[in-house]
């Protein structure tokens, strides 16, 4: 492709982009192809000759947009969102565009420096503590990966980063609501996930701190050592809220690493009426905060805090020949603060957003978000015909139909779980579900950069329709 070709296939681009977002509710929200349906368009090679890009992109419409989820589209209400926006948009094109390899700070000074200031930025109006440092992450089970390594070479000295894991046998705690990211990094950092003690939950779906300290007294008298304690900021399942201040006086009793995921419900603490969540995050040892869910900055982009920088950066840092400069020890090489050499250029995007908005206009647009769900919550709970399985403390409603004609526990759950099949299916928009208590109950979030409040009354209004035609 000559550059003249690239200019002029990228305005085309642009304007469909355009079109694509100003149009984007006419798609039908949730892909319903079925699998192997893309795959049997696609050649089994690659091409011999050259083709032209009018051909890619018709394939493009043809083949690949059928098979995509829209997640931008303002019914996508499942799972947590992974927002984008227009500024985050013209971040990715120009970094991209660069193509920088940001390992260190010498590979490109501005990203280093930029990435600095921009978790200076979150940290501060987060409200976290001022002598933490950040960095960017490509996603929250890299952080947390990140963080369980640390706790486990600053409790040993440094020493399974030189000898490998020994015969100690150390101890992981969350709630028994904990995202499986923290499952996944206990496997792959060597603990073994039989050393993750699930601690119960309150009728809040919240951690028992009195459960927790019990674990633990259990644990050491039984020869376990324990190291390392996850609260939850907004749980996947419900977005419950673990009493941070109870779990970190805990951990600072028996001097274990606490880490916090607030992955979703982190942008919350913009607002003032959310930092109750934080108190006691003085004590805390590290925070993963994903500005790609619910803060506008398209995916990848995770903002991870740790208090002790050092003990991060020698539990990562390698010095091979080759990367020794003359800067090193003046400035930040982030590739020792993380596990991946090669680092894209993202503090740009972020840069672009958190401008671009304004603090202003990032907590109206969430605040709005929360209140909206907090109305329909709202209409729900006065509609006979619903139940509103919890309060709506932020942006998303954990619901589920009960007509008065169904008692049956397995029958409701089965009316629900056709209930929902009937909206995704339809295209109109898409939900997930979980179970509380055994009870199959829908999860509908609201947090698509560009959700106008009109989009959260034709939700309800979905949701009406489709009981009538089950
Ligand atoms: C989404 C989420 C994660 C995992 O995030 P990734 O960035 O996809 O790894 C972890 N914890 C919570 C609470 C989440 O909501």
């Amino acid at each position: 492709m000559h550059i003249n070709d690239y200019r002029a296939q990228a305005h085309k681009m642009v304007d469909w982009i355009c079109n694509y977002y100003e149009n984007i509710g006419e798609y039908p929200v949730k892909s319903a192809v079925s699998p192997g349906d893309i795959a049997r368009q696609i050649p089994s090679a690659i091409p011999e000759d050259s083709e032209s890009f009018d051909l890619i992109w018709k394939d493009f419409v043809n083949i690949i947009l059928p098979g995509i989820t829209h997640w931008q589209h303002p019914h996508f209400h499942a799972y947590f969102n992974a927002n984008t926006s227009f500024p985050s948009l013209l971040g990715e094109m120009i970094t991209a565009a660069l193509g920088s390899q940001c390992m260190i700070w010498d590979t490109s000074p501005a990203a280093a420096e930029l990435e600095e200031r921009m978790m200076e930025w979150l940290r501060d109006s987060m409200g976290l503590p001022l002598t933490w440092s950040g960095v960017i992450q490509d996603t929250a089970s890299t952080a947390t990966l990140c963080a369980l390594l640390t706790a486990r070479e600053k409790a040993t000295e440094y020493e399974i980063n030189r000898k490998g894991i020994g015969l100690n046998v150390f101890r992981i705690y969350s709630s028994t609501e904990a995202h499986s990211s923290l499952e996944k990094g206990v496997k792959i950092a060597g603990f073994g996930k039989e050393n993750l003690v699930k601690i119960a939950v309150d009728e809040r779906s919240r951690m028992d701190p009195q459960k927790l300290s019990e674990a633990i007294n259990l644990d050491i008298q039984n020869g376990y050592i324990p190291l390392f304690v996850m609260a939850a900021l907004g749980t996947t399942s419900t977005l419950a809220v673990d009493p941070l201040a109870e779990i970190a006086k805990i951990c600072e009793q028996f001097d274990i690493w606490l880490h916090v995921d607030a992955a979703y419900a982190g942008s919350a603490l913009l607002l003032p009426e959310f930092k109750w969540m934080i108190e006691g995050i003085d004590a805390a040892d590290s925070f993963v905060y994903n500005p790609h869910k619910w803060l506008f900055t398209n995916f990848d982009c995770t903002a991870y805090f740790i208090k002790d920088r050092a003990a991060l950066i020698k539990t990562f840092e390698i010095l091979p020949e080759y990367l020794k400069t003359e800067s090193r020890g003046r400035v930040n090489d982030y590739r020792d603060w993380g596990i991946p050499l090669g680092r894209r250029f993202r503090a740009l995007k972020l840069w672009f957003v958190l401008r671009s908005f304004g603090l202003e206009n990032l907590k109206l647009t969430i605040s709005n978000h929360i209140q909206w769900a907090r109305d329909l919550a709202n209409k729900i709970a006065l509609d006979p015909n619903w139940e509103l399985m919890q309060d709506t403390q932020f942006n998303m409603i954990v619901c589920r139909y009960v007509p008065e004609w169904i008692s049956d526990p397995e029958t409701l759950n089965k009316i629900n779980e056709v209930l929902l099949n009937s909206i995704n299916s339809s295209g109109e928009a898409y939900m997930t579900h979980t179970k509380l208590n055994d009870k199959y109950v829908l999860r509908v979030v609201f947090g698509q950069t560009y959700l106008e409040k009109t989009d959260v009354e034709n939700m309800w209004a979905i949701m009406q329709r489709h009981v009538e035609t089950i």
